[in-house]
Formats: C-alpha cells, sequence, structure tokens
C-alpha cells in the first residue's frame, strides 16, 4: 500500500497517520516530523526549514522534495508507505510522480481528510505546540487553501483520490480512512 494522507492542518492527518500505518504495516513518513527532528538535531537543513515554519509557510520545493526523495529511496518503503504532510504544492507531487516514476512505484490512493474551519482552530488552538498560535494557524490554512488545495483535484483527476469526514471520535475516522483504503 502506497499512499498520501492530504488535508488541513488540524484535520488528525497525524493522529490517523500512525493508526493507518500500523494497520498495513508500513513506515509512516512525515516531512513535518522529519523538518521538527532536524530542528532539534540543530542539522543546517533544519536551521533553514525554522524560519518557514515558525510563519506557518512551506519550506520551498526544493528541499522538501530532496529529502522526501531520499527517504524514498530507504530499503523499508518496499512494503508500501504513508507520506503524512506531502505533497503539499502542485510542484511538489509532480515532484512526487517523476520520484515514484524513477522506483517503478506508483501511488495507491491519495486520502483526503476534510474538516471545517473552525474546528480545525479549535483543536489546533487546543494541541499548544509552538507554530500553533491563532495568527501563524490562519496563515497555514490560507496556505492550504491556495497551495495545497488544488492537488485535490490533481489526484481526483488521476483517479486515485478517495475522501472522508475527518470529524468526530479518533476510532470511528481510523474506521472511516480503513474502508475507504480497502474499497
Ligand atoms: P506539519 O507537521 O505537517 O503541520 O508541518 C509543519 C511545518 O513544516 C509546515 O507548516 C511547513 O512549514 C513545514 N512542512 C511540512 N511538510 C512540508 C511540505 N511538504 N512542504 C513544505 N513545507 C512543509
Amino acid at each position: 500500500m502506497r499512499l498520501v494522507l492530504v488535508g488541513p492542518p488540524g484535520a488528525g492527518k497525524g493522529t490517523q497517520a500512525q493508526f493507518i500505518s500500523a494497520h498495513f504495516a508500513i513506515p509512516h513518513i512525515s516531512t513535518g516530523d522529519i523538518f521538527r527532528a532536524n530542528l532539534s538535531a540543530g542539522t543546517p537543513l533544519g536551521l533553514e526549514a525554522k524560519a518557514y515554519m515558525d510563519k506557518g509557510d512551506l519550506v520551498p520545493d526544493s528541499l522538501t522534495t530532496a529529502m522526501v526523495k531520499d527517504r524514498l529511496l530507504q530499503g523499508d518503503v518496499a512494503t508500501g508507505f504513508l507520506l503524512d504532510g506531502y505533497p503539499r504544492t502542485t510542484g511538489q507531487a509532480a515532484a512526487l510522480d517523476e520520484i515514484l516514476r524513477e522506483i517503478k512505484t506508483p501511488l495507491d490512493v491519495v486520502l483526503e481528510m476534510q474538516a471545517d474551519e473552525d474546528e480545525i482552530v479549535t483543536r489546533l488552538l487546543a494541541r499548544g505546540r509552538s507554530d500553533d498560535s491563532e495568527e501563524v494557524i490562519r496563515h497555514r490554512l490560507k496556505v492550504y487553501v491556495e497551495q495545497t488545495a488544488p492537488i485535490i483535484s490533481y489526484y481526483r483527476n488521476a483517479g486515485i483520490l478517495q475522501s472522508i469526514n475527518g470529524l468526530g471520535a479518533v476510532a470511528e475516522v481510523t474506521e472511516r480512512a480503513i474502508a475507504a483504503l480497502t474499497r
């Protein structure tokens, strides 16, 4: 199973990604987690990403795609993978297609988690991460609508999009996700 999880910040992607990747026994690859790990380790990549992350802006495609390519060339993705938080722009979606063509493993499915804006802001404010001030949250949502949402129609046109309602109890949403992925 090779899948991408897409949805606005606060839709519960990270939480669901853990359950879904355990269910299918595939690695969970979160670009946000990789950036945060680099940040705490003080690597050059982490330092470069920090300014964008603090503002709620996207890290440039070139940096992000190089990092993902590196990860997708590791041996453990042979059984599949769950990408969480990548791609986030149409440029990244095209780059991902290119990487997957090179390693001859097309995507099986893109799962969209839907959630409304008020619920998202409430959830993110409760999470309390350092990039979760209300101003940065609103900016991340704007970035999502402008830069990430267009990839949804890209994958719909490719015939591999599944969408689920991301609201409700965690276990309920996991059930919906797994049902959509095994449809
Ligand atoms: P996340 O944990 O997915 O909410 O990501 C946290 C932050 O990391 C985002 O606000 C971006 O600054 C950066 N980031 C994560 N994934 C990407 C991506 N695919 N492209 C660009 N920036 C990203």
